[in-house]
C-alpha cells in the first residue's frame, strides 16, 4: 500500500507523476498535485532535497488529494525528515546513498511506520563500482544487481515493502533491464523511460518502452517522464491504461478516420475541435469523427456515437443506426450533446429520443452517399489519374 492506494498483485495498475515546484512552497505544490489527480495520477511525487522541502511534506501530506511519495537523493537524513513529515513512501536512488548503514537506517525507522521504498535504480546514475564491472557501461545487468544489492540491505533489517524501477532513457534498455528483473523478483515493479524529453516523441518513447511491458504482465506502476507540465504526463499515463484496458475508462475515446480523398470536411480540425470540447468530461464513451457518409457510419458502428460528413451537412448515428441531420458547423456541439445525453440515459434511451426523425436521417445519409459515390467514384484518390500520370512519364 502507497497510503490508501494498493500496488502489486492484482491492484490496478497505477499512473504516477511529480510535482515540478519547489516543495518548500507547499502552496503551489498542493495546487500542482490537484491538478495531477484530477488528470489521472493515482499516487505523486516531490522532491525531499532540503530541509524546508521536508517542512513543506509537512504540510501537503495531510491536505493532498492523493499519496505522497519523497524522492530522496544523496543526503539520507531527508529520508527522515520525510518519514517524520508523514509521506506515504519514499524513493531512494541507490547509486547515490552509497553508506550501507546509511540505507540500512532509513529501512529501520521506514519499518517503524510501515511505510514503503522504492528502490529507483537510474540508468544515469548508476553506483561506480558497478559501471566498471561490466566494461565501463550500464547493462541491464548492472542495473538488476544494483537494485538487488539494495534489496539484500533492506533484508538485514527485515523490511520488505519493497518496490523497484530500472529506469533507463534507453528503451531497448529499460526493457531488457526490467524482464530481467522479473524473473529475479516478486517486489513490484514501477515502470519509466527516464528523461524521455519533450512530447511528442517524449511520450512516443516513453509509451513504446511502457506499453511492451505492460503487455508482457510486467509493471504495477508507471510515470511518464515528459519535459512538460506534469499534467501532461498523468494525462498520458491514464490514457495509456485505458487504451491498453488496463483501467476503466474515465474519459471519452475520440476515435476518427485519417481523412482521405473521399472526405467532405476538414477532419483534423473537427476531431481536434471535438477533442477540446470534451476537455477532461468524465464521459467514458466512444466517439467517433469520420470524414464521409460512403465508409463513416459503417467502419464506427461500434463506436457509442459518431458523426460522418455529407453534403456541406453531419450524419449523427448512433451505435451504428443514423438518428439526425445537423449543420455543419453544429457537428462538435451535437457530438457533446448527444454524448452526455446516452451517458446520462444510455444508447437506447437516445434512439428512441430521435424517434421519427431516423427514417428522414437515413434517407438523407443514403442521398449524400450516393451523390459523393456518384461524384468521387470508387478512385476518390485520383490514384488511376496519377498511375497514367506516372505512365506517361510524370
Ligand atoms: S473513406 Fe471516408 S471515413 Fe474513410 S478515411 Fe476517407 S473520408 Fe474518412
Amino acid at each position: 500500500m502507497v497510503g490508501d492506494v494498493p500496488v502489486g498483485g492484482d491492484a490496478p495498475i497505477t499512473v504516477q507523476s511529480m510535482t515540478v515546484t519547489k516543495t518548500a512552497d507547499h502552496d503551489a505544490t498542493l495546487q500542482q498535485i490537484y491538478a495531477l489527480a484530477a488528470a489521472g495520477a493515482d499516487i505523486v511525487r516531490c522532491t525531499c532535497n532540503e530541509p524546508e522541502a521536508a517542512e513543506g511534506l509537512a504540510r501537503i501530506v495531510p491536505r493532498s488529494p492523493v499519496p505522497i511519495v519523497a524522492d530522496i537523493h544523496h543526503q539520507y537524513r531527508r529520508a527522515l525528515e520525510a518519514l517524520e513529515a508523514g509521506v506515504h513512501c519514499l524513493r531512494l536512488n541507490p547509486g547515490n546513498i552509497k553508506n550501507p548503514e546509511h540505507i540500512r537506517t532509513v529501512a529501520r525507522e521506514a519499518l517503524d511506520r510501515n511505510v514503503p521504498i522504492r528502490i529507483g535504480v537510474n540508468g544515469g546514475s548508476l553506483h561506480p563500482d558497478l559501471y566498471k564491472k561490466y566494461g565501463d557501461k550500464v547493462t541491464p545487468e548492472a542495473m538488476v544487481e544494483s537494485a538487488l544489492q539494495e534489496i539484500a540491505y533492506f533484508d538485514e533489517v527485515g523490511f520488505d515493502l519493497i518496490k523497484i524501477s530500472v529506469k533507463a532513457s534507453s528503451v531497448p534498455l529499460m526493457i531488457e533491464a526490467y524482464r530481467q528483473l522479473a524473473e529475479v523478483t516478486d517486489h513490484p515493479l514501477h515502470l519509466g523511460v527516464t528523461e524521455a524529453g519533450p512530447p511528442p516523441i517524449g511520450t512516443l518513447k516513453a509509451t513504446a518502452g511502457m506499453a511492451t511491458l505492460l503487455a508482457e504482465g510486467i509493471g504495477d506502476t508507471i510515470r511518464y517522464s515528459l519535459t512538460a507540465d506534469p499534467v501532461e504526463e498523468a494525462r498520458a499515463g491514464r490514457q495509456l491504461l485505458e487504451t491498453l484496458g488496463l483501467r476503466e475508462r474515465k474519459n471519452i475515446d475520440l476515435i476518427a478516420c485519417p481523412s482521405c480523398g473521399r472526405a467532405e470536411v476538414d477532419v483534423f480540425t473537427i476531431a481536434q475541435d471535438a477533442m477540446r470540447a470534451f476537455g477532461e468530461r468524465k464521459i467514458p464513451l466512444q466517439v467517433a469523427v469520420m470524414g464521409c457518409v460512403v465508409n463513416g457510419p459503417g467502419e464506427a458502428r461500434d463506436a457509442d456515437l459518431g458523426i460522418a460528413a455529407g453534403n456541406k451537412r453531419g450524419h449523427l448515428f448512433v451505435k451504428g443506426q443514423n438518428v439526425m441531420v445537423v449543420a455543419e458547423d453544429e457537428m462538435v456541439d451535437t457530438l457533446v450533446e448527444w454524448a452526455e445525453f446516452i451517458h446520462e440515459h444510455g444508447a437506447d434511451a437516445a434512439l428512441a429520443r430521435a424517434g421519427a426523425t431516423k427514417d428522414a436521417a437515413k434517407r438523407a445519409a443514403d442521398e449524400d452517399r450516393d451523390r459523393n459515390l456518384g461524384e468521387r467514384g470508387d478512385d476518390a484518390n485520383h490514384a488511376e489519374e496519377v498511375i497514367a500520370q506516372i505512365r506517361r512519364g510524370g
